[in-house]
C-alpha cells in the first residue's frame, strides 16, 4: 500500500544531506545556539541519543543540537527522593548513580542509552505495575528550558498546564536543559512467566490487564506463542540479583539481533531460516526469562548499551480494552503479510500495558489504558513496505501513533487520533515558537 505522506513514510530513506551540528557543553553555550542572532541554519532540531524511529530528531537541511555534552547529575536528594540532572545524562548513568544511594527511577525503563531529555520529551514508557506511572515524564517536578529566543525559563508543578504540555513535547517548545524528577527507594518485584497460545492470551488479557500486575509480553505470531512476564510487588520478594537481568538484557538487545542478522545472511531458504530463528527466540524465553529471571527492581540489569543500529522498530498503542481482539488480528496480519509479500519480522514483537495517564497533553494513554506493541526486525529489505501495511492495520484497529516511534503513520490520522489535545498543543507551540524555528517538515505535518 502506498502512503500519501512524504517524510512520515517508511518508503523514504534518510536523506544523505549534512545538517549543521552543535554540541553545547554548558548552559551558556546552549543559550548562544538558540539566540535569534546566532548564525545557525533553521530549522533547529534537538537530539539526545538519537534512538527515536522517526525524523523527530532530524533536521537534514538545518541544524541538529546534540544534548549529550550536557551530562552532569546536579543533585540527588536522598531525603526528599528527588534527582536533578542535565538533559544529556544517559538513563543508565542516572540509574547507576541513584542505585549507589539506594534509589531508583519510578517505572520500568529499558534502553538505558537514551538521554534524560529525550526520555522526557517522548513517551518513554514501560510496563508499570498496577496504577504505577508508566512514563518517565509523569515523575517530572520541574524543568529548566531554553526557549527559542535563547532565554532560560523555569517551569514547576505550579504551572501545571505548561508542565503538562512540556512532557512529551518532542522538543517543539524549547530545549530541556535540566530536569528534577521524583525517585524512590529501590523496591523489589517478583517476575513470573507463562507461555500460552495466541487464543489463550486473548482469553486472559482482560483479566491480567485489570489486575494489579505489570504486564509485558513477547509475541511469536508464526509459532502461535505468547510469552508473558508478569510483575508484582510482594511483601517479601527476596533478593534481586543483577546478573540474570544483565544476561536477559544483553540477550534481547544484542545477541538475538546479531544472531538473526547473521542467519538472514547465511541461511538462504526462508522456511529453514525462520524455523531456526523462531526456535532460538522460543528457547531464549524458555531458558533465560522463565528459569533465570525471578526477582528484579528498576536498578537491575539496566546497563548502558548502545542502541542496536541494525534493528528497525515501529510501535503503536492500542486500547487495552480491545486488545483481546487486536492480538488475534495482529497474528493473522503477520501471517497474511508473510504469505503475500514474503516479508516477516525476525524479532518477537514486544508489548506491555501502559496505565491511563493524563499528566502529559500528548500522552498516548490520556483517556484510557493502552497496550503498546513494538514490532521489530533486523531485516531491512521489505521493512519499509511492511511498516506501511502495519500502519494501515493499526489505523483499522484504532491504534494511536507515537511521533517518535511509529513508522509510516499518516498525519491526518494522527491529528484525528489526538484530537482536541493536539489542537491545544499546536496553540501552545505557536505561542512559544511563532517562527517555527524548532519545527522540521516531519513534525510540521501535524503541528504546523
Ligand atoms: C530498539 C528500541 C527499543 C525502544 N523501546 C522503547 C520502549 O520500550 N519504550 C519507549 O518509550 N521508547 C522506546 N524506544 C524509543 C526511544 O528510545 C524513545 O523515543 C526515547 O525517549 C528517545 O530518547 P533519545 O535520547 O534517544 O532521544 P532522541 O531520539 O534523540 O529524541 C527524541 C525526541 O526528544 C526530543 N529531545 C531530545 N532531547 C531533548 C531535549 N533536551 N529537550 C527537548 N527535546 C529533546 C527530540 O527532538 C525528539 O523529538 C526504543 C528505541 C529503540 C531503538
Amino acid at each position: 500500500m502506498q502512503s500519501s505522506g512524504f517524510r512520515d513514510t517508511g518508503r523514504y530513506l534518510r536523506r544523505p544531506a549534512r545538517p549543521g551540528v552543535f554540541t553545547p557543553a554548558n548552559l551558556a553555550k546552549l543559550m548562544q545556539c538558540l539566540e535569534p542572532q546566532a548564525n545557525v541554519a533553521l530549522p533547529m532540531r534537538i537530539r539526545g541519543a538519537g534512538s527515536a524511529a522517526t525524523d523527530c530528531n532530524e533536521s537534514p537541511a538545518g541544524t541538529v543540537l546534540h544534548t549529550t555534552g550536557l551530562d552532569r547529575i546536579t543533585n540527588i536528594d536522598n531525603y526528599n527522593h528527588t534527582v536533578t540532572a542535565e538533559a544529556g545524562v544517559r538513563l543508565g548513568t542516572l540509574v547507576t548513580a541513584l542505585a549507589e544511594q539506594g534509589l531508583e527511577l519510578i517505572g520500568s525503563h529499558d534502553q538505558t542509552e537514551r538521554t534524560l531529555g529525550g526520555a522526557l520529551s517522548a513517551p518513554c514508557m514501560g510496563p508499570g505495575i498496577g496504577k504505577q506511572a508508566a512514563y518517565l515524564s509523569s515523575q517530572l517536578i520541574s524543568l529548566k528550558i531554553v526557549t527559542v529566543s535563547g532565554k532560560v525559563m523555569n517551569v514547576s508543578e505550579e504551572q501545571q498546564h505548561l508542565l503538562n504540555a512540556l512532557r512529551m513535547s518532542y522538543g517543539m517548545l524549547g530545549v530541556i536543559f535540566e530536569a528534577t524528577l521524583r525517585v524512590r527507594p529501590i523496591s523489589t518485584f517478583t517476575a513470573s512467566h507463562r507461555s500460552v497460545s495466541t487464543d489463550k492470551f486473548a482469553d486472559v488479557i482482560d483479566h491480567v490487564s485489570n489486575a494489579s500486575v505489570g504486564l509485558k509480553f513477547y509475541v511469536l505470531p508464526h509459532r502461535d506463542r505468547v510469552y508473558l512476564d508478569l510483575r508484582r510487588y510482594e511483601t517479601a520478594p527476596g533478593n534481586a540479583y543483577q546478573t540474570p537481568w544483565k544476561i536477559k538484557d544483553w540477550g534481547e538487545s544484542t545477541v538475538l539481533p546479531q544472531v538473526f542478522k547473521s542467519l538472514n545472511r547465511v541461511v538462504p531458504i526462508p522456511s529453514v531460516r525462520y524455523q531456526l530463528i523462531d526456535s532460538i527466540s522460543a528457547a531464549t524465553h524458555g531458558l533465560v526469562n522463565t528459569r533465570l529471571v525471578k526477582n528484579g527492581n528498576n536498578a537491575s540489569g539496566r546497563r548502558r548499551r548502545k542502541t542496536p543500529g541494525n534493528l528497525q522498530y515501529s510501535t503503536w498503542c492500542f486500547p487495552a480494552a480491545d486488545f483481546s481482539v487486536v492480538i488475534k488480528a495482529y497474528a493473522e496480519f503477520c501471517r497474511e503479510t508473510f504469505q503475500r509479500t514474503g516479508y516477516r519480522c525476525d524479532m518477537p514483537a514486544v508489548g506491555f500495558r501502559v496505565g491511563k495517564d493524563s499528566s502529559a497533553l500528548l500522552s498516548p494513554s490520556f483517556d484510557e489504558a493502552v497496550i503498546s506493541l513494538q514490532t521489530s526486525s533486523t531485516q531491512k529489505k521489505g521493512w519499509d513496505d511492511f511498516v506501511i501495511d502495519l500502519s494501515q492495520f493499526a489505523e483499522n484497529w484504532g491504534g494511536t501513533p507515537l511521533f517518535s516511534q511509529s513508522r509510516a503513520f499518516r498525519a491526518e490520522y494522527a491529528t484525528r487520533a489526538y484530537g482536541s489535545r493536539l489542537e491545544f498543543f499546536r496553540k501552545v507551540r505557536r505561542q512559544l515558537d511563532p517562527e517555527k524555528r524548532l519545527l522540521n517538515p516531519f513534525l510540521a505535518q501535524c503541528f504546523g
